[in-house]
């Protein structure tokens, strides 16, 4: 089966578990694992924040960023399809009593005009921006669009978070360091398990009061570990060898794109869309190739670590064979 489903689905590469096995490690919840240390160290750089955060997961780093940044009975505004408001079981309502408010966004861009015309936002709100935006189908934010809504978040005293599971991806694309975008918001969550290609992990970074805080909900949500180094070698690993490496998944994803006659103008990452028209996703199990839901009549096909060129080969005649026949 080629696994075009998602970019979850990779597994730790022979370099990536010879580090995880080499790393040093401690107990975490006395901060003491030298690895997790370091991963901290150099996220925060990268993400021009003062500190950061090692969470076994993007969820959780959301979640913990929101509590840290928000007050209960305030709101969450976000882009309707994005993954904090419809992915993470309620949380903002469940862990910081938040008032989730959707808007829908061309491209999941939330404009300055939308966020000034929200009503009932403002200091202890949140503002959660997603970039590379997931439902419509991994779509790059542009650096000036993003600091107007960035912006026009601060105007209403309310704070901004950066749901960048896939800002690497992003960052690649546009050719601009992550910091670009994350350095504006006041915290921004990083998903190792996507085309980073851990097994698990994230980070979040920002303020280091907010932080602290988030450090607090991290033990609340019993996240912190004991030696989280070994998945924080994983993730230093990813880092050093698994970033520059994501443009040839954009450009595969490309590939695949013209072979099966779409615009590949559409493609600006990893995600290929395309219509789930009846019958499309089995014809294509059919013949070996799994793909994912993107949002309610859209699928998608995901390109990363464990698809090379020899997959997107195979992939195209199976993917035009079925396409042609439930167009
Ligand atoms: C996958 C994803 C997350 C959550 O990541 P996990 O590490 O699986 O919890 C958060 N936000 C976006 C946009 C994602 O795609």
């Amino acid at each position: 089966m080629i696994e075009l489903h998602s970019d979850t689905v990779t597994r730790p590469t022979a370099g990536m578990l010879a580090a995880m096995a080499a790393a040093e490690v401690g107990d975490e919840q006395d901060r003491e694992d030298p690895t997790t240390n370091e991963l901290q160290r150099r996220m925060a750089e990268l993400l021009g924040h003062e500190a950061a955060l090692f969470l076994p997961t993007a969820t959780m780093a959301n979640q913990v960023a929101l509590r840290a940044l928000s007050r209960p009975g305030c709101k969450v505004v976000a882009e309707e399809r994005t993954h904090v408001l419809i992915y993470e079981w309620g949380g903002p309502a469940i862990h910081s009593g938040l008032v989730m408010h959707g808007l829908v966004a061309e491209a999941g861009r939330l404009t300055p005009e939308q966020i000034e015309a929200v009503d009932e936002l403002g200091p202890g709100g949140v503002v959660v921006l997603e970039n590379t935006h997931r439902s419509s189908g991994g779509h790059v934010w542009p650096l000036d669009d993003f600091g107007a809504a960035v912006a026009a978040t601060r105007e209403r005293g309310a704070a901004v978070h950066l749901d960048g599971a896939r800002l690497f991806n992003a960052a690649v694309a546009a050719g601009e360091p992550v910091s670009a975008w994350s350095s504006l918001t006041d915290t921004v969550t990083i998903c190792f398990s996507k085309g980073l290609g851990c097994p698990f992990g994230a980070v979040l970074a920002g303020p280091a009061e907010t932080i602290e805080h988030a450090w607090e909900g991290k033990f609340l949500l019993g996240g912190a570990l004991r030696q989280s180094g070994i998945a924080a070698a994983a993730m230093l690993y990813a880092l050093d060898h698994h970033v520059e490496r994501l443009a040839e998944d954009h450009a595969r994803a490309k590939r695949l794109t013209e072979g099966i006659g779409l615009d590949p103008a559409t493609v600006e990452t990893n995600f290929v869309s395309i219509r789930d028209d009846p019958g499309v996703r089995e014809g294509l199990a059919e013949r070996g190739v799994r793909v994912g839901g993107l949002r309610p009549g859209w699928l998608r096909a995901v390109t990363h670590l464990d698809i090379d060129d020899d997959d997107i080969d195979a992939a195209i005649p199976a993917m035009q064979e079925v396409l042609s026949v439930h167009a």
